[in-house]
């Protein structure tokens, strides 16, 4: 069988996915979800004319040649905590008492911060410096203005977007669902909890794939431990296939005698069963079934994860409509010789990105075979090393970051 080309596959993959239908969601239940339209803002942000600090609210006209040496000194005919409204306004010679937050007064033009006044008996404050007209002053609309956008459609949200939305009074947003994904294991080798008998190991690609599909924002629907059995794994996804927005199966994938899962996927048709020009995790199986995509991603523990990230995370990502689902790509220098043979593969080496002053420095985490899960869990990039005989130390090398 051909090897198909990794960018192809990647490419295909985002072309042949649906993109999830939009809901209104609460915002603070929006953060990683992506904005189905635009957001414009009505009121602007802030409301009102308001203080930066704590001070005195003054006419700057008043404070010309106010200094240490010769304060000037204004008559306070008020207080202003934040969230009172202004009854009195700011004459010639006078000042207001004026707390962070709190509306500016009529004829008032600048604050006089706290640190440059001293009181003066009951009714007076003597201003120590001069002010500007305009100074500490938050002018309405400073930060947002009515009738601006505020996001574009596509903005993925983060903490900040949310506070943002909040502070124009949005309640709720319209987003792109968020996916929900089934991650079933098949393998009679397989168990769960318990001793093992001989030629029985764990499971551990079930767990990892929930976790990895919950870390990138995704919801995951525990689909369970299915055997080696067609009729089995027929029936599983039957299921699965009404409640998930996309299915992942580990293992079975590869020519072995035992492709059940290959037999049963079949069944439901439209699956294409690839080898991709990439080591670990060449086999693959994608296909959409009823509207949901499908991956059948291989068995060994390190290739499911690669597998994962290189194609089911962009995939699940560009249903919940972002635009830019894959990981950040960046140079690093190769920390030791990463030597591999010509085989018409880009190799995936996983490696430790550290930050050494002058760029990222890439080091290989340990034992490259594909079922050492333990030197991936140390790594947080993926080297991508293309078709040759691999990098010198100190040579430049593309690095995919997992986090
Ligand atoms: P398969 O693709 O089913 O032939 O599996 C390839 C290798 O991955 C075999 O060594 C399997 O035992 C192993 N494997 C398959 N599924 C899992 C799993 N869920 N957890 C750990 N190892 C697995
Ligand atoms: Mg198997």
């Amino acid at each position: 069988m051909a090897l198909v080309p990794l960018e192809e596959a990647r490419d295909g993959i985002l072309a042949a996915v649906p993109t999830l239908p939009v809901v209104d969601t609460p915002i603070a239940d929006a953060v990683g979800l992506v904005l189905a339209v635009e957001v414009v803002t009505d009121e602007p942000v802030p409301p009102f004319a308001n203080t930066a600090m704590d001070g005195y609210a003054v006419r700057a006209a008043d404070t010309v040649g106010a200094s240490d040496a010769s304060p000037v000194r204004l008559r306070v005919v008020g207080e202003l905590p934040a969230g009172r409204a202004p009854t009195t306004p700011v004459g010639p010679g006078e000042a207001i008492r004026i707390m962070t937050g709190a509306p500016v007064p009529d004829g008032a033009d600048a604050i006089v911060m706290v640190e440059r006044t001293q009181r003066d008996g009951d009714d007076g404050v003597l201003v120590e410096a001069e002010v500007t007209e305009g100074l500490h002053v938050r002018l309405p609309g400073g930060d947002l203005q009515a009738g601006q956008v505020v996001f574009a459609a596509g903005t993925v949200l983060g903490a900040a977007h949310v506070g943002v939305l909040a502070s124009v009074g949005a309640r709720t947003v319209p987003i792109h669902r968020r996916a929900r994904v089934g991650v079933l294991s098949t393998g009679d080798e397989l168990v769960e909890e318990g001793a093992l008998t001989p030629g029985q190991i764990r499971d551990s690609n079930r767990p990892m794939l929930l976790a990895l599909a919950r870390a990138a924002g995704v919801e995951a629907i525990d689909l369970g431990l299915a055997r080696d059995n067609e009729e089995l794994i027929v029936e599983v996804l039957e299921d699965a296939f009404t409640r998930c927005d996309a299915v992942i199966t580990s293992g079975g994938v590869s020519v072995g005698d035992y492709d059940y899962v290959k037999a049963a996927l079949d069944r439901f048709g439209s699956l294409e069963w690839r080898q991709v020009a990439i080591k670990p995790a060449k086999p693959l199986a994608f296909g959409i079934v009823r509207g949901v995509p499908v991956f059948g991603l291989p068995g060994n523990p390190v290739s499911s994860l690669v597998s994962f990230e290189l194609f089911a995370r962009p995939a699940l990502l560009s249903m919940m409509g972002y635009r830019e689902p894959r990981r950040l790509e960046v140079v690093a220098r190769a920390a030791h010789a990463f030597t591999r043979r010509p085989d018409g593969k880009v190799h995936l080496d996983r490696v430790e990105v550290t930050w050494d002053g002058e760029g990222y420095v890439a080091a290989s985490t340990g034992a490259q075979e594909s079922n050492v899960l333990s030197a991936t869990a140390a790594a947080n990039g993926l080297a991508l090393l293309p078709d040759g005989d691999g990098a010198a130390e100190g040579d430049p090398i593309a690095v995919m970051l997992l986090r």
